[in-house]
């Protein structure tokens, strides 16, 4: 028998502002073997996810965020098809990343073996030479690699934001049991894409206001 839990309030910001030039777009794992009919491993509703990672797709790249995609890669022998049926075998059409969210050139495509895209991957590597601070996580599957690739962010301190019309779950449970621990354990924020507010703060022209301020004051003196 299964039992019922309540799910705990957690917030979902109706309004989350994003500096773009320091915030990345990471969309997890939106490969045709999780999302499209005929896949591997299909998580129900992530195709119904792709209209809202194409509006983040064009936040991020209208206002020059970086975009990070990642990309479940296993090979023959793999122990992760231990636990799951055989999935993204390197170069498979399953494997390939959805034809509506293709990565444009220069985009970062990170390979990953685990569900945490931090693992054995430069993900923090070059997050850190672009001086991003902000990741905003979507794709799939919300309670695995989305999950554990937001937690891995949040144990670095990355500020990390889910908008949870932008990821999907194996069930309802996952996704509100992965969504309260962003919430709750890692103080990230969750909310819906179209909430999400790309608004650049440039720290010479706050600089510039405050001189001007401050001359303003010694002037009427
Ligand atoms: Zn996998």
């Amino acid at each position: 028998m299964p039992r019922t839990v309540e799910v705990p309030e957690y917030e979902i910001h109706d309004k989350v502002r994003v500096d773009p030039g320091r915030t990345a777009l990471i969309v997890v794992d939106m490969q045709n073997d999780f999302v499209k009919e005929g896949g591997t491993l299909v998580v129900p509703d992530a195709e119904g996810t792709i209209p809202a990672i194409q509006s983040l797709l064009a936040l991020a790249r209208g206002s020059g965020m970086k975009v990070i995609f990642t990309q479940d890669t296993h090979g023959e022998d793999d122990p992760e098809w231990a636990i799951w049926p055989e999935h993204v075998r390197e170069d498979s059409w399953g494997w390939r990343i959805v034809d509506e969210l293709e990565p444009q050139d220069g985009e970062l495509v990170i390979r990953k073996v685990r569900y945490d895209a931090f693992y054995g991957t430069h993900l923090d590597h070059f997050l850190r030479l672009w001086g991003v601070e902000t990741v905003i996580v979507c794709g799939t599957v919300a309670s695995i690699c989305v999950h554990y690739t937001a937690a891995s962010a949040a144990l670095r301190w990355y500020d990390v934001v889910v908008p949870k019309d932008a990821t999907s779950a194996l069930t309802p449970f996952d996704l509100e049991s992965s969504l309260r621990q962003i919430d709750f354990l890692f103080n990230g924020r969750v909310t819906e894409s179209g909430n999400i507010v790309a608004e650049r703060t440039d720290p010479n022209v706050y600089k510039s206001k405050v001189e001007e301020a401050a001359e303003e004051v010694s002037r009427d003196r």
